[in-house]
Parts: C-alpha cells; structure tokens; sequence
C-alpha cells in the first residue's frame, strides 16, 4: 500500500455486498480524485488479511449467514481492529454496521461482534422495509439522511455510540434513532451505496482521513435530483 494515495478498503465483497454496496468504494474514488486527492482501492476478500494500514474502510450490507461468517473472520483476523486503533475512518452499513457492535442476532443465533461500537443489535419483532430518512446530528454538519432500509435486527446504542439521526420516516435502529457514529466510525441502515444519496456523508469520511477543513464542491445535481425524488417518497414516521 502506498503511502503517498488515500486508501480505501472495501471489505469482504464476496459476504456483504447484497445491494450494491461497490458504489460507496466508487463513489469515496471518485469524489477524492475530483479534488486531486490520489486513491488507491483495495476490493479485500473473505479468505485474504485485512489490512491494518489503509484510511477508510467500507463495510456492507448482507444476509444473515455470511454476516455471521463475516464477524467471525474479522475478528480471528484483527486487521480491522488495528486499523482503527490507528485512526482509520469507517462508513458500515446493515449487517456489516450490526457486526461492529457486541453482539447481534443471525438466523435466530446469538453472534459475537467485534465491539468496535458500543451498540447491541437483537431481532425485531416485524422486518423494517422501506424509505429512511433523518436529521443527523448536528455536530456532523450534514444535510438530512436519505436511504433505503431492509432488516431484520434493532440496535441500540450504549453510552460510548451516538445516534447517527434522530428517524423522520421509517424506523432505523428503533423507530427513534437511526445509525450511530464514534470517533470516525459511522453506521447506517441506509442501505447499499449509501453514498449515491449522501455525497456530504462520502464528503466526510474525505475531510476525517485527509484532515482538511473544507473540500471544493462538486456539482451534485443528480444526487440532488434524487434525494428530492426520495424524500417525497418518504412516508413520515
Ligand atoms: N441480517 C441483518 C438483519 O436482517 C442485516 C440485513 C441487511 O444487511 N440487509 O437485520
């Protein structure tokens, strides 16, 4: 790995990929080339190491046995652990946001998470489906949350994890808070290549791993275009 490039892992594509999630890898490029940042991208599969030195580290959505197996694999392999012990920056989605957590549920089975959020995730009682959309915390400076949620598990956040986003529409980790964020690890159930409808979330984890205050815009008209689509889909909670 370079050190001269931003780099970016994308982790276990061949487990936690079910929606596309290759769009935040390509999206976080392609908004660091635009500003003349160098990028290096790392695909990692489940039966290679996890690095520990790259800067961003994406990790995403899956069903319930390769979420499982994936919690398993990273934490015999302990490259992610290391990675964020040194200050890497880290965008999961869905099971892969679950599974940074202590514990969460698969196939009715208790799994052991890597604990690198204080949050817990157990089995909802309906599968939550549909539009999500929230205010995020206004200590990240973002414009509202816009997704696509599909899960079956709840979270809920302990004192060291803070809400991502107060829920607008759909139910998130509870009806009531959606995601989490500490230090530069964030969590989402919006779902797939999140990215593609927040841009100013990709624009973050930029400014966290290259500690630059502001970046310069880009032009954003079709996300724009459709964030505006999916918020008039949204239904309120
Ligand atoms: N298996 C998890 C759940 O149903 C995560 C699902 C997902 O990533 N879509 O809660």
């Amino acid at each position: 790995m370079s050190t001269e490039a931003l780099r970016i892992v994308w982790i276990y594509p061949d487990l936690l990929s079910t929606y596309g999630d290759r769009g935040n890898l390509l999206i976080l490029a392609a908004r660091a080339a635009a500003r003349g940042i160098p990028v290096e991208t790392y695909e990692v599969r489940s039966d290679q190491r996890m690095p520990n030195a790259a800067d961003i580290y994406l990790i995403g959505g899956g069903e319930d046995g390769p979420q499982a197996l994936a919690a398993q694999r990273l934490l015999a392999d302990g490259g992610l652990h290391q990675a964020i012990h040194q200050g890497a920056s880290v965008l999961s989605i869905c099971a892969g946001y679950q599974l940074l957590g202590h514990s969460f549920f698969a196939k009715g089975v208790k799994c052991a998470g890597l604990g690198l959020l204080d949050i817990f995730s157990d089995r909802g009682e309906t599968r939550a489906v549909g539009e999500l959309r929230g205010e995020i915390d206004p200590r990240l400076g973002l414009p509202p949350l816009t997704g696509f949620e599909n899960h079956g598990g709840r979270t809920h956040l302990g004192e060291h994890a803070a809400p991502l986003a107060r829920v607008t529409a759909g139910i998130g980790n509870d009806g009531q808070t959606e995601g989490a964020w500490a230090g530069k690890i964030l969590g989402t159930y919006s779902h797939g290549p999140a990215l593609a409808r927040n841009p100013a979330i990709a624009d973050l984890l930029l400014k966290w791993s290259t500690g630059a205050d502001r970046l310069a815009p880009l032009d954003d008209t079709w996300s724009e275009r459709l964030r505006g689509e999916r918020f008039a889909a949204a239904i309120p909670a």
